[in-house]
């Protein structure tokens, strides 16, 4: 399917940020974050009507790729996820917009390209001025076919990501969140970005599939383009471009080491996760995709301590919205973990993990501090009662827990806790077998929330302390931005004082806590976290096996010792180092080999 790369007989290292552990052999698709836009030429008069044949040669070429496209999608998913297609097809044949296209290269003699981009900015500013939400989405699809039509003018075929050859190793500025849920799995082995950081969304999605991904890979200068060989060592941090065939041998051999060292790593995960000591630390798992169900069990989790539901809205469209569409997934969830139970985050949707457009969100200049996770779902109650009915729903087995995201303010549980109240009502009123006594927890993730946690514990069932965030927001360090990931320190004595804080509380509340941000499946950061006095753990399947062996090989006392010391110390650096080499000298066995089965060593 890839256009045969210029072959480049120099084997190249590029460094960036280990992010997901493996190694991976392929063949690169680079997606070029300029590749769709349009450049403004002027034209003579004499050439407008090549300009003119150009736009209906592209039409006409989009068509074709489009109905194609449905064709294949109606086959593959049902007709039911086709419509979507059928309104771009419809927008080709609009008369009125063509008409426009055309007098704008006429009138202002520019290129086809720039008239569309012109029509295009046009169109987008109408339809974000409409009140309907619906509506208001379809400037999304005018943006798509915008850009079909862009890529038709230069005979480009639209690159299919959910229809990729084997082996694939995705290289890009960026692919978000959305765009990596979206790719077809079976085919892609390793992605390689230069955006993004250890706690990105990109990050937390490529842990949870298990396939190795780099971040902070510098493209100014490359020399990579699709169709190259390359590796991508998500342990060390590496990409290697046109790798000669002594790398590839020594990157297979060690794949397969890797690999058995993994098998065997797993079957000795089984069963509970107890210290040297004998405190049992409950190890739980996070999940994003309900495709992740079955890692759930292979890696021995009890139960799910987070499904981040707003990413079925990237999977899932268009059931996401309907009360029965996820009623289903909330539903398979439920049966799949039995009474290990399962916490249901209400949707904590935000730019950087869905595109706006299906949230009919508003660009934002600053997202991490808009309108997000509990403040939209009781900004937009129609959309929210909508998920609670739903997880209500499947609350029959008692097994069922909500945990809202983003909480600043005990009012905001109020408000939530009272629509939840409402809707238990209403089924039971139906006679409807659901959970009267669902529980509702509080994500712990800003450091209002730590300031005001002795209220919030009083509101709350439950408490989870989402560190991902939590940290971005005490050292006002943006999460996916490259440029300041250095700063993302997750032992800075700031975020070791809020910890304490918050474990302090929790305790002398008698409150249920449990920790569901990525700190948690770091076995440097479990010895903190258990020194802390925290007992429950929920993290990225494919981290369980390493973090149940950092348990066993701990004891709790030395964890307590070790934090009380850390907490004299002025540096994130000074903590790490501290940490480190108490753990080389007093567990050694802990220490093991800790490289290859964790990046972030
Ligand atoms: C967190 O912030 O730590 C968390 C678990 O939530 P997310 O990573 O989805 O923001
Ligand atoms: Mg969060």
């Amino acid at each position: 399917m890839f256009s045969s790369a210029k072959e480049s007989v120099l084997e190249t290292v590029m460094h960036g940020l280990a992010i997901s552990p493996g190694i991976a052999i392929g063949t690169v698709l680079y997606i070029d974050a300029q590749g769709h836009q349009a450049l403004l030429q002027h034209i003579e008069l004499s050439q407008v009507s090549r300009e003119t044949r150009r736009l209906n040669r592209a039409v006409v070429l989009a068509r074709y790729q489009l109905n194609e496209l449905k064709a294949r999608m109606e086959n593959e998913l049902g007709h039911q996820h086709a419509y979507i297609l059928d309104a771009h097809i419809l927008m080709l044949d609009d008369k009125e917009l063509f008409k426009n296209i055309k007098k704008t290269i006429t009138e202002q003699l520019v290129n086809a390209e720039w008239a569309i981009k012109i029509e295009l900015e046009r169109f987008l500013t109408a339809y974000a001025a409409i009140s309907d939400r619906y509506l208001r989405q379809r400037g999304s699809d005018i943006e798509d076919v915008a850009r079909r039509l862009t890529d038709a003018l230069s005979g480009k075929k639209q690159t299919q990501n959910n229809r990729l050859p084997a082996n694939t190793i995705i290289v890009a500025e960026d692919v978000p969140a959305s765009v990596l849920a979206e790719l077809d799995m079976t085919h892609v082995i390793a992605v390689a970005t230069h955006a993004g950081g250890w706690a990105s969304h990109t990050a937390i999605i490529a842990r949870s599939l298990r396939i190795p991904a780099i971040v902070g890979v510098d493209l100014k200068n490359h020399i990579l383009t699709t169709g190259n060989t390359a590796v991508v060592d998500g342990g060390d941090g590496l990409l290697i471009v046109n790798p000669t065939d002594t790398t590839v041998r020594r990157y297979r051999d060690l794949h397969e080491q890797r690999r058995r060292n993994f098998r065997d790593f797993l079957v000795q995960s089984k069963g509970p996760a107890v210290t040297s000591d004998g405190q049992e630390i409950i190890i739980r798992a996070n999940v994003e995709l309900v495709s992740e169900l079955d890692a759930v069990k292979r890696f021995g989790a009890q139960g799910i301590g987070l499904f981040r539901s707003e990413f079925i809205f990237t999977n899932m469209l268009p059931q996401a919205g309907s009360e029965d569409g996820q009623y289903q997934i909330y539903q398979r969830l439920s049966d799949s973990v039995g009474q290990a139970g399962v916490t249901i985050r209400t949707f904590d949707l935000s730019e950087d993990k869905v595109p706006l457009a299906i949230t009919g969100g508003e660009i934002e200049v600053n997202p991490a501090l808009g309108l997000r996770g509990i403040r939209l779902a009781l900004r937009n109650e129609p959309m929210f009662r909508t998920q609670i009915r739903a997880i209500v729903r499947a609350s029959q087995r008692k097994n069922v827990r909500i945990i809202l995201p983003m909480v600043t303010s005990t009012s905001e549980v109020r408000h939530a806790r009272s629509i939840v109240n409402e809707t238990i009502k209403e089924f039971v009123a139906k006679g409807l077998d659901v959970d009267r006594n669902i529980k509702v927890g509080v994500m712990v993730e800003v450091p209002s929330a730590v300031m005001i946690l002795d209220q919030l514990t009083r509101e709350a069932d439950f408490l989870s302390l989402g560190t991902n965030d939590l940290i971005q927001y005490i050292l006002a360090v943006d999460r996916n931005n490259k440029q300041v990931s250095y700063l993302y320190q997750p032992l800075h004595p700031a975020v070791l004082q809020s910890l304490v804080w918050v474990a302090r509380v929790a305790q002398a509340n008698k409150a249920t806590l449990d920790v569901c941000g990525e700190m948690a499946a770091n076995p440097i950061y479990v010895v903190v976290l258990l020194g802390l006095g925290i007992k429950q753990l929920s993290m990225t399947p494919a981290a369980i096996p390493l973090i149940k062996d950092a348990v066993r090989a701990i004891n709790l006392s030395a964890a307590q010792k070790m934090v009380e010391n850390a907490l004299q110390m002025s540096s994130a650096q000074e903590i790490e180092d501290y940490i480190c080499e108490e753990l080389a000298t007093k567990f050694p066995s802990f220490y093991a080999n800790l490289k290859w089965r964790n990046p972030i060593v």
